[in-house]
Order: structure tokens, then C-alpha cells, then sequence
């Protein structure tokens, strides 16, 4: 045991750069079950090979990971699963089910806050609307919270959802990295579509996004909120219709003349 914990202190970090290599190979998952949170494994021994090399690393979720550690998982299953991981058959991620909870809620775009406090059966708050499409969404229902979102990238797939607190996105991303509560996910190299910090029980926290809907592009920095030129920072929204931007068409949900509190292009 001593000796092993000499080894493992002069274990140099994985590089970024072959973990990203590793998650990507990994369609950002668990390569069993296709969880989204999850340890690097190195399939044989870091003890046995001294080297951090992208092929013999994979990712396991805590689970598994502590089923290999008990002798409990056969190498040759989590070869065999590395070879073909759950999330590129299944196209997407094993949905993630976030805890949040309670009777107050803020959902945070860059610095401005959407609050609601006293909730109850069948309310609702939409912080963002785009062509009448409700992008972001809360509602309370059984004494519920849930929290639903909608992520496009400028191809107009849907990159990352969130639908009834439960979190699922799309395996064939540039790149996604999930640590603590952060994700934060790579339309390209250097690319960053969102970055999130899912606060539970009762924050969501967008720190900077591109929400794409068609040729409509909406921007969320720091310190502003950005739609073709204009750029608008607000403190704080109480309304239960944020930001509403474009028109419905007939295909959308929220169709007609609803209040919001902000009205962009
Ligand atoms: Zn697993």
C-alpha cells in the first residue's frame, strides 16, 4: 500500500490534450452504460505501463470504476465496451437526472438573474423565447421543479437538452467536459457553445452561450446579452416571459401577443 502510494505521487496528470482524445473516443461517457460522469481509467495499470497514452485509457463512471477496482469487471468487458462504448450506439448520452428541487428557483444568463420564489402548482417562468419557441423553460408541477432547455448549434441540430430535469446531449461533439458542476461544450476547437454550472436545488447558471435558432443567433457573455448589433445587460427579471426574440411561425408553441420583459429584433 506504501509503495503504492509512493508510485501514484510521482504520477504526472493525464495531458489535457489526451483526454480529450480519450472523452471523444468515448462519446463522453461511460464506455458500459454511457453515463456522463466518469473517472479515466487506464486499462492496464498506470503501475504497469508508466505512461498515459489515449489508447489505453478509457471512461468509466464510478460505478463500474469501482466494480474493476473490487476485480468484479473483467478486463476484457471493459476492452470489448472500450472498443464500441454504449454512447456511440446510442447516439446521445444516458440522460442525467439533476436534483433540483424546493419552491424557489433562479436560472442566471451572464450576470442577470431570473427569479421566481413561491412556487406552485402550474407555475411557470420561460427566461428565453426564440421565434416562438420557449429555449428555456421552468415549470412547477407536483411540487416539482423542472427545468427544461434546448440547445442548437449553427447547423441546427440539437446539441444538448434538458428535458424534465433530465440532462442528455448529443455524442458526436467536438468536445464536452463535465467537472464538478460544470459543462461546458465545443462546437469546435477553441469553440465554446455554452458553458453551464447546473447549481442544484435551485440554480441554473449560463455563464456564456450561443443559442441558435435557424439564422437566429443569440449571445450570452459575462456582462451582456447580444442579438444581431444589439446588446442589452439587465440586473434582474422578474416576468415570466424573459427575453423574447423573432416571431412564432405556425409551427411554434407559443404563438399570439404574450408580455416579456425584454423584446430583441
Ligand atoms: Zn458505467
Amino acid at each position: 500500500m506504501k509503495r503504492k502510494a509512493r508510485l501514484n505521487q510521482q504520477r504526472p496528470p493525464i495531458p489535457e490534450a489526451v483526454k480529450r482524445a480519450v472523452r471523444q473516443r468515448c462519446f463522453f461517457g461511460c464506455v458500459l452504460c454511457g453515463k456522463p460522469i466518469y473517472d479515466y481509467d487506464h486499462i492496464v495499470d498506470y503501475a504497469l505501463v508508466h505512461e498515459h497514452v489515449d489508447v489505453n485509457i478509457t471512461l468509466l463512471c464510478p460505478d463500474h470504476h469501482r466494480e474493476k477496482t473490487k476485480g468484479l469487471l473483467p478486463i476484457e468487458d471493459i476492452r470489448r465496451a472500450n472498443l464500441n462504448p454504449k454512447n456511440k450506439t446510442l447516439g446521445t448520452s444516458l440522460p442525467l437526472k439533476l436534483h433540483y428541487g424546493g419552491e424557489r428557483f433562479s436560472i442566471r444568463l451572464g450576470k442577470t438573474y431570473f427569479d421566481t420564489d413561491q412556487l406552485k402548482d402550474g407555475h411557470w417562468m420561460i427566461p428565453l423565447v426564440m421565434d416562438g419557441y420557449p429555449i428555456i423553460a421552468i415549470h412547477y408541477e407536483d411540487d416539482q421543479i423542472l427545468l427544461d432547455l434546448r440547445l442548437f448549434d449553427d447547423q441546427f441540430r440539437q446539441v444538448l437538452v434538458i428535458i424534465r430535469n433530465e440532462l442528455v446531449f448529443s455524442s458526436d461533439n467536438w468536445d464536452i467536459t463535465f467537472e464538478g458542476k460544470t459543462l461546458v461544450l465545443y462546437q469546435k476547437q477553441r469553440d465554446i457553445l455554452m458553458v453551464m454550472h447546473l447549481n442544484a436545488p435551485s440554480e441554473l447558471w449560463i455563464e456564456r452561450a450561443n443559442f441558435h435558432v435557424g439564422s437566429k443567433r443569440f449571445i450570452v457573455t459575462a456582462d451582456f446579452w447580444k442579438y444581431n448589433q444589439a446588446t442589452v445587460s439587465v440586473g434582474r427579471v422578474l416576468a415570466q416571459v424573459g427575453i423574447v426574440i423573432g416571431h412564432a411561425n405556425a409551427d411554434s408553441p407559443m404563438k399570439g401577443d404574450f408580455p416579456s420583459a425584454v423584446r430583441m429584433g
